[in-house]
């Protein structure tokens, strides 16, 4: 009988990745709205941009829409962590609908800052510039806090050079919170350079948990020969963290759901692997994945922790 000796593979963990507050909130608000109320629960998109997640809700009893008409009168629906346009709240009273939203309360601030730039309307009022990512829920959901015209989308630097708003003296700025943090604060010095007198917050409105899980992995890449980010195609902080591990010095980052997606042949040669994952990707993927590699490498295994993390949110009424 032969002895199989696996090859060696260094495994860099990043840290902090994975779930943010926003994300295990609004899990934890479909979840009490199902044991509370009793399936079905409707959801108004992904929950959060997770497949693995949706599934798991799909099984206690969630029902997962695009819209409210797809929801029967008198059921409970939760809005997503995304947030949603004013006109959603309005439409679901209007239809009898029972609502639970699970808005992340770092995206509602941002509504908040939106509504007080705008100022009604009125002398003070401000236009926004929201740098963002076109057709993104949460972006979506936060121009329709402000009437049609009141939020101008900024999506790359070019735009930012060349944008050409009515009033310069009366603008502010917000943004996603899922940004690059160094693309954003490019395109934020750009837009104080042409306008000095614009109004925003000191740097950004990216979260916490972007910036954490972009600086963690900021610092493994240099380092890796590949980078691994768990996560969903359509997830805007997982795909973050792709192109910032690429930029940071890793010469390969892949962005894959889950174990299923992971090709083999992409660790050829590979001596050092990073892994990370975004703020929608629950940590049992993560641990599919080692398990997985355990099984073909001799793995060494070493986790990087930037920043502790202790943020957490109480559930919204009328569950919290
Ligand atoms: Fe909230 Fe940030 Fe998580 Fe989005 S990524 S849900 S803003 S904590």
């Amino acid at each position: 009988a032969s002895i199989e000796h696996s090859r060696a593979l260094k495994v860099l963990l990043a840290g902090p990745r994975g779930f943010c507050a926003g994300v295990d909130r609004a899990i934890r608000v479909v979840e009490e709205a199902l044991r509370r109320y009793g399936a079905p629960v409707y959801v108004r998109h992904e929950i959060v941009h997770n497949r693995t997640v949706v599934e798991n809700l799909e099984k206690k009893g969630a029902i997962f829409v695009e819209e409210l008409d797809e929801v029967p009168e008198d059921a409970h629906v939760v809005f997503s962590a995304h947030g949603v346009p004013k006109t959603v709240p309005l439409e679901a009273v209007r239809r009898n609908l029972l609502y639970l939203d699970a808005t992340c309360p770092l995206v509602s601030k941002v509504h908040r800052e939106a509504e007080r730039h705008f100022a009604d309307g009125g002398a003070n009022s401000r236009h926004i510039l929201m740098i963002g990512h076109a057709g993104h829920p949460e972006v979506v959901g936060t121009m329709g806090q402000l009437p049609v015209g009141a939020v101008t989308l900024i999506k790359d630097a070019d735009e930012a050079r060349t944008v050409q708003p009515e009033n310069p003296d009366r603008l502010a700025f917000i943004t996603q919170t899922t940004l690059s943090v160094d693309d954003t604060a490019e395109i934020v010095a750009i837009l104080r350079e042409r306008f000095p007198k614009i109004e925003g917050p000191k740097r950004e409105d990216i979260c916490y948990a972007t910036t954490n899980r972009q600086e963690a992995v900021k610092r493994i890449a240099p380092e890796c020969d590949l980078v691994l980010v768990i996560g969903s195609p359509n997830s805007s902080n997982s795909q973050r963290l792709r192109e910032v591990a690429e930029r940071s010095g890793a010469p390969k980052a892949l962005l894959i759901p889950k174990l299923e997606n992971l090709e083999w042949d992409a660790l050829d040669g590979v001596n050092v692997l990073g892994i990370t994952a975004g703020a929608s990707a629950p940590e049992t993927l993560v641990q599919e994945i080692i398990e997985a590699l355990s099984q073909k490498f001799t793995l060494d295994i070493e986790e990087r922790i930037v920043k502790e993390e202790h943020v957490t949110f109480s559930l919204p009424a009328p569950l919290g």
